[in-house]
């Protein structure tokens, strides 16, 4: 549709919108249905032409937000610009603060289960419909940026505020989530919120038994800050599938794709998910001069063969969306005049297809066998450290976010997210959908992580507009 046409229209709907408004509202008591349908009309679901409905001149308070997300950075452990804020530190708990008092000013009520995920809920015109989630999380890893996560906490508080504003009301219930620790930062173990929400007997069990680098266990942190205060239990935190109808997160893309392009909406339709392993390799050692090299069993050599041997299992797959890296290699006794007696080497292999990437895991646990017998060295240790599988987007999900770009005429991008997120532990329990927005050079984790106030906008609107057709279907 032209430009001209869809000036035209709106306004025209806008009017028609409020004699609608006006004609229900004066209809005596059979205002519920006739307000039903209105609200069907109103957001445009599940019809999805473009530019047809009032919720496309949706507005955001960019002021108010770009504010928030400096304010919010000033609950940190480290000199602005750079952000710290630790699990169930003081600038934790306050920045904690902070989000309940958000979430209370835009009329949700909040709740908070035992290990401080927070919840906001907008309750719906059928609250006992399984409610449509969003939210990220707000925790920093140490001198790190105001953007990661942040944007998708403050930005859902803001889409609600705008749905709110467009005078929306939802059918099923809107519910803003923070997350919990997305960042392993203090217990080594990321998304736990989101984790612990999708239920693991297992991690629940192990974080009883789990202390940060100060010796202070994980309940001893919740308990000082607030939380695990009644009992031990942690099952609490759990839900079943079903809970939410749909889970949808915004957060900055942390990669350069959508800024190099100049494209503001990225639609994201997987996310890769890591499996990482530790390799330990024993040789003889010796002097560096003394030995020669036909009776040499090196495990340094060892661990560089294993390393390209990742880089050709990984380009064998055929597809850019398998990687490979080996991000540790370390030597024993790391002398220039000592042959190395001990090797280790981390690795982490991503990919959006599970089986492909268990396929490069097994592979490489079969080349380090090989290599060890060929080099006569011992494999004294091959640990799969963690093997998440990777998730799909929900096509429905998908197809929502797409027809709100369009009716926003944002362009978009149908792309994959490298970096794992809340969302692919909620896809465990929720059909589940992630919106990206462009940042600065692709940075994140560090202070110079930035995206425009205009940016942001967009986001929330992409989300708003996300959020109102999932509530209505
Ligand atoms: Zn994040």
């Amino acid at each position: 549709m032209s430009r001209f046409s869809s000036q035209f229209l709106l306004p025209f709907l806008l009017i028609s919108f409020f004699f609608l408004t006006i004609i229900s509202a004066t209809d005596g008591d059979v205002d519920d249905d006739q307000t039903i349908k209105t609200m069907h009309q109103f957001s445009g679901y599940p019809s999805s032409e473009p530019h047809h409905h009032p919720l496309s001149s949706l507005s955001v308070d960019t002021q108010s937000l770009q504010f928030q997300v400096d304010e919010l950075a000033t609950f940190s452990d480290s000199p602005s610009p750079s952000v710290t804020r630790v699990l169930y530190t003081d600038k934790d708990v306050a920045a904690r603060r902070y989000i309940k008092n958000l979430m209370g000013l835009a009329g949700l009520s909040v709740r908070e289960d035992t290990i401080g995920n927070i919840f906001g809920r907008w309750n719906g015109y059928e609250p006992e419909l399984a409610a449509v989630g969003t939210g990220s999380h707000i925790d920093a890893i140490p001198y790190s940026g105001k953007y990661d996560g942040v944007v998708g906490v403050l930005g859902a508080i803001e889409a609600i505020n705008v749905l709110k504003k467009a005078g929306f009301k939802p059918k099923r219930s809107l519910e803003v989530i923070m997350f919990t620790s997305e960042e392993p930062t203090r217990f080594g173990i990321s998304c736990l919120g989101s984790r612990l929400i999708a239920g693991s007997e297992t991690l629940e069990k192990a974080l009883k038994n789990t202390f940060d680098s100060q010796n202070v266990s994980f309940l001893d942190a919740a308990k000082s800050a607030g939380y695990a205060r009644d009992k031990d239990d942690l099952s609490s935190v759990r839900m079943n599938y079903g809970t939410y109808s749909g889970f949808v997160e915004l957060h900055i893309e942390q990669g350069p794709i959508l800024e190099a392009e100049g494209i503001p909406i990225g639609v994201v339709t997987a996310i890769a998910a890591p499996a990482s392993i530790k390799v330990d390799f024993e040789g003889d050692g010796g002097h560096a001069g003394a030995a020669l090299m036909p009776n040499r069993n090196d495990a340094g050599l060892a661990a560089a063969e294993l390393a390209l041997a990742v880089e050709k299992h990984v380009l064998e797959s055929g597809t850019i969306d398998t990687v490979g890296t080996v991000g540790i290699l370390d030597l024993h006794p790391r002398a220039v005049n000592s042959i190395p007696s001990k090797a280790h080497v981390e690795i982490d292999t991503r990919d959006i297809n599970e089986t492909r990437r268990n396929i490069v895991v097994e592979k490489i646990h079969q080349s380090a066998i090989d290599i060890a017998n060929k080099r006569r060295v011992k494999l004294s240790g091959f640990e799969i450290v963690n093997q998440d599988p990777p998730a799909l987007a929900d096509k429905k999900i998908i197809e929502a976010m797409e027809a709100s770009s369009r009716e926003l005429n944002l362009d978009y991008k149908l792309m994959v997210s490298r970096a794992y997120h809340d969302s692919l532990f909620m896809a465990r329990v929720s059909p589940m959908g992630m919106i990206f927005i462009p940042c600065y050079k692709g940075y994140s984790h560090k202070p110079e992580e930035y995206s425009a106030p205009e940016d942001l906008t967009n986001g929330v609107k992409v989300l708003a507009l996300t959020l109102a057709k999932l509530s209505l279907s």
